[in-house]
């Protein structure tokens, strides 16, 4: 039985991602800091593991690799999904706002990578970074969030060019809106309608619709497959000016 953790489980994509692992038969290592939502979303789910750490945190990221192996054995995939979203201008973000960013989508994303390397090298494993069409495209207010993100699709071509030669393979998968508690927390209507006019399939994804992109990086239909960023975002990114005047 194969092993995934999946960081940020308790909820939105994260959740998804578990669910449809664990319908094809993997075992998951769910991990999130808000323990009270995790135990909650785990309740029925069979063949997890529930870890309550902070991915931010140098000595928790390690311990849930420590964990995990004690508990499973061996880890298939790493499912760098847990962010968060702070939308601002560049004049309001302070430098508490950006750390805050950077500490838990950027540094997180690292120190657990980093810190499942070894154990990864032993099973040919995949790394899944979670990225975002705010790293793709630079828009307003996301200063922190955008650049978070950018670094993350690069951070992910820099893991699968190093590991590469142990048959560890490192992609990243940037979603276009979903209505998670996340998104939701920054997009104001303004926000919402702003979308619907810049992607072509005219809405939002479903958790489902990014998790299925995630869970295919990880199997071995992936195998050759590395160093890639897919952008599952209702075709967002390969778009330029002329939708909203097409569509009145
Ligand atoms: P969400 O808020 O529903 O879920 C994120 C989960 O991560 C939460 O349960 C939260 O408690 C957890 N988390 C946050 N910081 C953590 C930490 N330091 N340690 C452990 N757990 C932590 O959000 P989501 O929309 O499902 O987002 C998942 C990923 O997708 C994020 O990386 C996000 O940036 C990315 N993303 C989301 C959207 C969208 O529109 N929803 C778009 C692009 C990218």
């Amino acid at each position: 039985m194969k092993v995934a953790i999946i960081t940020g489980a308790a909820r939105g994509i994260g959740l998804a991602t578990t669910k449809q692992l664990l319908a094809k038969g993997w075992k998951v290592a769910m991990i999130d800091w808000d323990g009270a939502e995790l135990s909650e979303a785990a309740k029925g789910l069979d063949n997890v593991l529930t870890l309550p750490h902070d991915i931010s945190q140098p000595e928790q990221a390690k311990q849930i690799i420590a964990e995990t192996l004690s508990a499973f054995g061996q880890i298939d995939a790493l499912v760098n999904n847990a962010g968060i979203a702070d939308f601002g201008p560049i004049e309001d973000t302070d430098f508490a706002r950006w750390r805050a960013v950077m500490s838990i989508n950027l540094d997180g994303t690292f120190l657990l990578s980093q810190a499942a390397t070894d154990t990864l090298k032993a099973t040919k494993g995949a790394i899944v970074n979670i990225g975002s069409i705010s790293g793709l495209r630079a828009s307003t207010l996301r200063v922190a969030y955008g650049t978070s993100k950018a670094a993350v699709i690069h951070l992910t071509k820099q893991q699968a060019a190093e590991l590469g030669e142990y048959g560890v393979r490192a992609n990243c998968v940037c979603p276009g809106p979903v209505r998670t508690k996340l998104a939701m927390a920054v997009h104001t209507q303004d926000i919402i309608d702003s979308y619907h006019d810049a992607i072509p399939l005219n809405r939002y994804g479903s958790e489902d619709e990014i998790a299925s992109v995630i869970t295919f990086l990880c199997s071995d239909e992936a195998s050759y497959v590395t160093g890639q960023v897919i952008a599952s975002d209702g075709g967002f990114e390969s778009t330029g000016v002329g939708l909203p005047s097409l569509r009145k």
